[in-house]
């Protein structure tokens, strides 16, 4: 039973909590049950938010980097102590089964663990002027205030991706996360506040609409910094709002990852790369593998042990006993997933099993895949959920053109036996990162991030940190 406790449903200003301008409703979309209502925010609590957060700033940056980084790591302890009941909640709010949601956690916590690790290790530089005139010192400062934006699909960690760095470099900051799933996000602010962050340091608030008010504080001089998680489209829109101050960005944006299987991959390693690859977070995720490219000399036999596979997943409640596939964050997200296979049909892709919305309540979509051409439409499209269109190619060349043709770049998969061709292939591959012969390769450790319209800046990994910092040279005469 969940901890009624760890329920949150306000909005967190200045080290309180306070009720906002108006009420929505957070769902179950398993079952499409209120769960509760959470407080929207106002124009008035989004300026108080940042007034808090910029008259914290000084006394943050100015902490004692082992001050910061003990709070992130009590958090982090916290995080794990709690991980079950936060992972309750994700998974009623989101959907995802628990053992996704358990799995978003850990990975979430790691971020506090990583940067409360990082915060002390802010390093400069010190050299000689080549000309010998003068020395050159650079130094990194935190950049202020900084506006985060977090989608619904991972909702503990992307708050915590962005909450780590920005406390571990002296920023403070305000969190918007998405209005389908705000309750993991107030559940860590929580934590962080019995962790020992100080007043107005962590703000979070829910304006809806959300575009008015985000214009509304990019254009606010007290704020300087936005970092950003969730589509292109909306990204675009943030990069244009943030152009009118020239404001720091980082955009961890959309992705369509190809998933590229060649004729010498080890057959069974790949359907349990791909299984996890497509699978984890029901395909809700910007990792996710979208575009299925399969030798054709092994393409038959690839495509029955996957459709298997893929057939024999449990769908149910995310929380129920053995569920493997939960239901989609809303039945507006899963008729979009519906009407995309629907599509790719209608274009001549062939069902190889799914690919029906089943009866009942809850926003379900079976585990489907599909066989296509390489010019079926649904293949220029993120997905975002259980659906794998397979396509086959002849040579590395034209699976390597294949996967390049995208607007987006953020993750490619690689199978083969061979590490040295895998190498090559992964080198040609225009994305921020690649995964070979693993299904898997997100860690708070390694740099994450995306090329083309997936995004700009990375998080994560010893790069992350920076996205908080301001670079500093001081030319000193000797
Ligand atoms: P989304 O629609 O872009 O929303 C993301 C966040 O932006 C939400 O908090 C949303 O608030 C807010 N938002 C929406 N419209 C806005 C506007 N006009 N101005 C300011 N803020 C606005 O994305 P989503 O559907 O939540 O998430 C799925 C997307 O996130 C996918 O494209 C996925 O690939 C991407 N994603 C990327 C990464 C990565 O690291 N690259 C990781 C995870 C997800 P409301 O909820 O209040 O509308």
């Amino acid at each position: 039973m969940l901890n009624l406790m760890l329920i949150r449903n306000q909005l967190y200003i200045d080290g309180k909590w306070v009720d906002g301008n108006g009420k929505v409703p957070v769902f179950d979309p398993s079952n499409g049950e209120v769960i509760t209502e959470v407080a929207t925010a106002g124009d008035s609590e989004c300026d108080a938010a940042v007034a808090a957060a910029h008259k914290a700033f000084p006394a943050w940056a100015k902490t004692a980097p082992r001050v910061r980084a003990e709070i992130l790591r009590k958090a982090f302890e916290l995080m794990i102590a709690e991980s079950e009941n936060i992972a309750k909640l994700i998974s009623m709010e989101n959907g995802k089964v628990l053992s996704d949601a358990k799995g978003e956690v850990a990975y979430a916590a790691e971020f506090f663990r990583w940067f409360s690790e990082e915060a002390v290790r802010i390093a400069g530089d010190f050299r000689h002027a080549p000309s010998g005139d003068k020395r050159i010192l650079v130094t990194h400062q935190p950049i202020g205030v900084s506006l985060l934006i977090t989608p619904w699909n991972f909702p503990a960690g992307m708050a915590t991706r962005k909450i780590g760095p920005a406390l571990a470099a002296g920023c403070t900051v305000i969190l918007k996360p998405a209005i389908e799933t705000p309750l993991t996000a107030l559940a860590i602010v929580d934590i962080l506040e019995r962790a020992g962050v100080p007043q107005g340091v962590v703000n979070v608030v829910m304006p809806t609409p959300a575009g008015p008010a985000v214009s509304k504080m990019l254009h606010d001089s007290r704020v300087v910094n936005l970092s950003f998680t969730g589509s292109t489209e909306v990204g675009r829109v943030l990069l244009k709002e943030a152009s009118d101050r020239v404001i720091r960005c980082s955009m961890e944006l959309g992705g369509n990852a190809p998933f590229i299987v060649l004729e010498d991959a080890d057959i069974d390693e790949a359907v349990k790369g791909l299984m996890l690859a497509k699978m984890r977070n029901g395909g809700a995720a910007c990792t996710a593998a979208n575009r299925i490219y399969v030798s054709r000399k092994i393409s038959q036999k690839f495509t029955e042990s996957f459709s298997k596979a893929m057939g024999a997943l449990k769908m149910a409640p995310g929380m129920s006993e053995g569920a493997q596939l939960g239901a989609s964050v809303s039945v507006k997200e899963r008729n979009k997933i519906a009407e995309l296979v629907d599509a790719a049909v209608k274009s001549g892709g062939k069902i190889e099993v799914g690919g029906k919305v089943p009866d009942g309540i809850g926003a379900f979509y079976p585990a489907t895949v599909l066989t296509v051409e390489k010019s079926n439409e649904i293949l220029k499209h993120e997905i975002f959920g259980p659906v794998a269109p397979i396509v086959e190619f002849d040579s590395d060349h034209e699976a390597i053109e294949l996967a390049n043709e995208s607007e987006f770049g953020l993750i490619s998969y690689v199978y083969s036996k061979d590490v040295k061709r895998a190498i090559q292939v992964s080198e040609a591959l225009q994305s921020g990162m690649v995964a070979i012969n693993r299904g898997l390769i997100s860690d708070p450790a390694a740099p994450f991030g995306g090329v083309k319209q997936s995004g700009l800046g990375r998080e994560g990994g010893f790069d992350g940190i920076h996205e908080f910092l301001e670079t500093k040279y001081l030319g000193i005469e000797i």
